[in-house]
């Protein structure tokens, strides 16, 4: 098991997490043999760093700790995180910054776009912090990035992975329409945690904002994911299925949870593969596209061979829906 250092700590003095403080403090247990990742380090790794350091760029690839790291910037697939490294939420989970952010960087669009092209991404998943601060919760920036991006790498498929945009009106109307290939936003754990796990966001405004984007642009995929092994019941995962397939979500991700340093949420279960395999097939058999259910299911691992399937998967459906009625 590979450590991941993060490297994006630019400044060490000011507490990365300071509302964790006054959590009690849970070992970090030794993670099980099934979980093992590649070493960062390669050629292909130091590159991606490099063009993401001269764009200025952060990426929730390192910021998150994420243990794809060594795999995904060997292929030269890097996440972008915008809007800043500070996250105005305080998730139990999330190895992410948390504070004051500054004011927003108007040249990120255009850098984010030159190191798609830079990087040549067929498929780029962007993703941000949370700006509770700001009037429309991030949405407009999102909406520049995604134009940006569209105007410099025309043949480049997008992926958003945004925030909830709580008490923000009008503000996801905004980033449809900007047109994404994808529109993921994550549940992140089943509604009996939320308190716990995700105090800031409700699960049924998260569930309502996946059925809007398909009510706004049916066109659009929805994606959606949780973590695993943070205290549920395994029929919590079932009943959460339900509700994402009710919202005509597309795209379900489910990944082991790793906790990032001792104050962070404890793991309290290593979910096995076959357990894996299990929501796997069930989640299947419930009507989604798509499904990646493995212990280093992350939303935007793979993300690009994903979104190939996800797209030949829908065409199969409406070509299943189509002969019959031409029958
Ligand atoms: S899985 Fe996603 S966040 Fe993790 S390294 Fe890969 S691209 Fe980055």
């Amino acid at each position: 098991m590979v450590t991941v250092v993060n490297n994006l700590n630019r400044d060490a003095a000011r507490p990365r997490h300071p509302e964790k403080a006054n959590r009690p403090e849970t070992p970090v247990l030794r993670k099980p043999d099934w979980i093992r990742v590649r070493a960062p380090g390669t050629p292909g790794w130091a590159e991606t760093a490099k063009i993401v350091r001269a764009n200025g760029l952060v990426t929730v690839c390192e910021e998150a700790s994420c243990p794809n790291i060594g795999e995904c910037w060997q292929k030269k697939h890097a996440t972008f995180m915008i809007m800043g490294d500070t996250c105005t939420r305080a998730c139990s989970f999330c190895n992410v910054r948390t504070g004051m952010p500054g004011p927003l960087d108007q040249q990120e669009p255009a850098r984010v776009a030159e190191a798609v092209v830079k990087l040549g991404l067929e498929h780029v998943v962007v993703t941000s912090v949370d700006r509770d601060d700001l009037a429309d919760g991030g949405a407009e920036h999102f909406a520049r990035t995604i134009r940006a991006i569209r105007a410099a790498s025309p043949k480049t498929t997008i992926e958003i992975l945004t925030p909830d945009f709580l008490r923000k009106d009008g503000a996801l109307e905004v980033v449809v329409a900007a047109r994404p290939d994808v529109f993921n936003h994550n549940l992140e754990c089943v509604p009996a945690l939320y308190l716990t796990v995700r105090p800031g966001a409700r699960y049924f405004h998260s569930l309502r904002l996946l059925q809007r984007v398909k009510e706004l642009d049916p066109a659009i995929f929805t994606k959606s994911g949780i973590m695993v092994g943070l205290g549920e019941e395994r029929n919590e995962v079932l009943q959460l299925m339900d509700d994402l397939r009710s919202a005509e979500v597309d795209f379900m991700t489910i990944g082991q949870y790793l906790q990032p340093t001792r104050r962070h949420h404890e793991v309290k279960a290593f979910v096995t593969p076959d357990e894996f395999k299990s929501y796997e097939t069930i989640a299947y058999a419930k009507g989604f596209l798509m499904v990646s259910s493995s212990p280093l299911t992350r939303s935007s691992h793979h993300a690009g061979e994903d979104f190939a399937r996800l797209r030949a998967a829908r065409e199969a459906k409406l070509g299943r829906a189509i002969q019959p009625a031409l029958a």
